[in-house]
């Protein structure tokens, strides 16, 4: 098949100090649409100098910014609020034409990114400071919550409104001022967000968008005027960008990758368990953190679990996002190709391949980067299959003898980001939930994004620094806490003492 350039290639902008502004270091990448494997626009790769720009953009608005008052912070983010929610439609559609994800999914990310929003419209109370009187006789002390400053954002493809959206409500919010780096694959939706908010009313440079791949992200992590980094992607990035944001002497939480594990236990509904793997192991193509990727059954009712998925999987369709589908494409052919060589490695494996993705009929143009959903049963857990965050529709399934083998799986994998059990047992239900490394956990539940006022994160590899994204650690993260003991003289002066002050 053939990459084919469209004739009327658009070349994006970065947007900094409020309006477009075209990239000048020469250096650019293609941007496809994965449902036709063609490169649609190009996208600037901003050089060190640019990201000097925007950075100073973001740093020159932060003083008008952080100065506003509360009540107009909150009309500003209100008012954005109210535009997305009216033209959440645009959004849907570029970001299906860039990542493929189908339009009910996108319009789905971007429902969980204005949820996001609406959280941070809480930011008045949620950020009130304490205030305790006389904690020693006429002296009070009291705590306010102050904004870093320029805040970094870099995101990864695939929830290109999403995942901003987990940060820069709250941190416009707490008045700081934002330069996003969104991901080079797809990077329209960030200039979408950027033109919303300055329609809402955002001052120029507080919302600044610059385009590029390691050296604009290299350009963040070393600038000293961004004081925090909030990154989420592969787990060997997230690890890199953590070590050095935190050598530059950065507030930083980076977000990694992978493996969820959904245990099925066997007094099970398997309808409703097979319903789930099914729609958590191949919705967004598996192009999710929080997709289910390793099925992990006590092995009586394995087989029939397993009949139950892939009867489902038959009545899937797969195709151009736009169209009347199921399931998109993979996000490149790069990607489209290593997702799909893993059937190969299972089959050396020794694992059994139920249902082979290669095989589909996709409904949409031929050179779209397809990859049908993909079943792989008794895959053992020495495989890469089993060990690699595969990232695509390949839904792995690990026969165990029991629960205490199923638990002690998950435990064993260096991620923890989402975990679900499935089972009718209370008992084993709540022993899960203690007993499982994991940070975010679902009962009867495949996919557990936490609503916007819990907060998101994984443990182990999936997570680096010490704050997840959005909810009450969202506040913590984007505010420096200030604490005030204050005396107001009157006429009884305490005279000298050197001695440590106790109350
Ligand atoms: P990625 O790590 O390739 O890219 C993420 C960001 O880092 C992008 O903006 C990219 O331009 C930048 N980047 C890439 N290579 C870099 C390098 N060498 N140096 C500096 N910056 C670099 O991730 P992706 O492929 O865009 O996204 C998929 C990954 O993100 C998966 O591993 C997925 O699990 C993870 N993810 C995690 C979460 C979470 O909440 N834990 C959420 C979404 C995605």
């Amino acid at each position: 098949m053939t990459i084919i350039d469209a004739p009327a290639t658009t070349t994006l902008s970065h947007w900094i100090d409020g309006r477009p502004v075209e990239g000048a270091s020469g250096r650019t990448a293609p941007v496809y649409d994965p449902a036709l494997g063609q490169v649609t626009k190009r996208v600037p790769l901003a050089s060190a100098e640019e990201v000097d720009a925007a950075v100073a953009s973001a740093k020159a608005a932060f003083p008008e910014w952080s100065g506003q008052s509360i009540t107009k912070r909150l009309a500003v983010l209100f008012n954005f609020r109210e535009l997305l929610n009216a033209r959440k439609a645009e959004l849907a559609e570029i970001l299906t034409s860039e990542h493929g994800k189908v339009l009910s999914d996108a319009a789905g990310e971007i429902q969980r990114g204005l949820e996001v929003v609406e959280f941070a419209l809480s930011f008045p109370h949620v950020t009130k400071g304490e205030f305790s009187q006389n904690v020693s006789t006429g002296i009070d002390v009291y705590s306010v919550r102050e904004p870093l400053g320029v805040v970094g954002i870099i995101s990864p493809f695939n929830f290109p409104a999403m995942v901003p959206m987990w940060f820069f409500p709250i941190a416009l919010a707490t008045g700081n001022t934002v330069v996003l780096k969104p991901s080079e694959k797809d990077p329209s939706a960030a200039n979408w967000i950027a033109g919303l908010l300055a329609e809402a009313g955002l001052p120029a440079g507080a919302f600044t968008v610059v385009h590029g791949d390691k050296v604009a992200v290299d350009g963040l992590l070393a600038h000293p005027d961004v004081r925090s980094i909030s990154f989420v992607g592969s787990t060997p990035i997230a690890r890199y960008i953590y070590a050095t944001a935190a050598a530059n002497g950065k507030r930083v939480q980076a977000l990694g990758g992978a493996k969820n594990h959904m245990l099925v236990l066997p007094d099970a509904d398997l309808d409703l368990a097979a319903d789930a793997a099914v729609n958590a192991g191949f919705g967004s193509a598996g192009e999710r953190c929080m997709a289910i990727s390793a099925l992990v059954v006590v092995d009586t009712v394995a087989d029939a679990l397993v009949a139950k998925i892939a009867e489902r999987i038959a009545t899937l369709r797969t195709g151009d996002g736009r169209r009347n589908c199921d399931m998109g494409p993979l996000v490149t052919r790069e990607h489209r190709d290593k997702v799909a060589s893993y059937i190969d490695v299972a089959l050396a494996d020794g694992a059994t391949v139920v249902t082979d993705g290669r095989e589909v009929n996709p409904d949409g143009d031929a050179n779209g980067f397809w990859l049908g959903p993909t079943l792989i049963d008794k895959v053992p857990t020495t495989s890469a299959v089993y060990r690699d965050e595969i990232f695509g529709p390949v839904l792995s399934v690990v026969r165990v003898h029991s629960y205490e083998e199923g638990v002690a799986l998950i435990n064993a994998s260096p991620y923890g980001n989402g975990t679900a059990i499935f089972t009718n047992d209370g008992g084993a239900a709540r022993r899960f939930q203690q007993e499982v490394t994991v940070g975010m956990i679902g009962i009867n539940v495949p996919i557990p994004v936490p609503v916007a006022y819990y907060s998101f994160g994984g443990w182990k590899d999936s997570l680096f620094g010490d704050a997840k994204a959005y909810g009450e650690n969202g506040f913590r993260f984007f505010t420096n806490e200030k604490a005030i003991t204050s005396r107001w003289l009157d006429p009884s002066h305490g005279g000298i003492n050197l001695g440590f002050p106790t109350n």
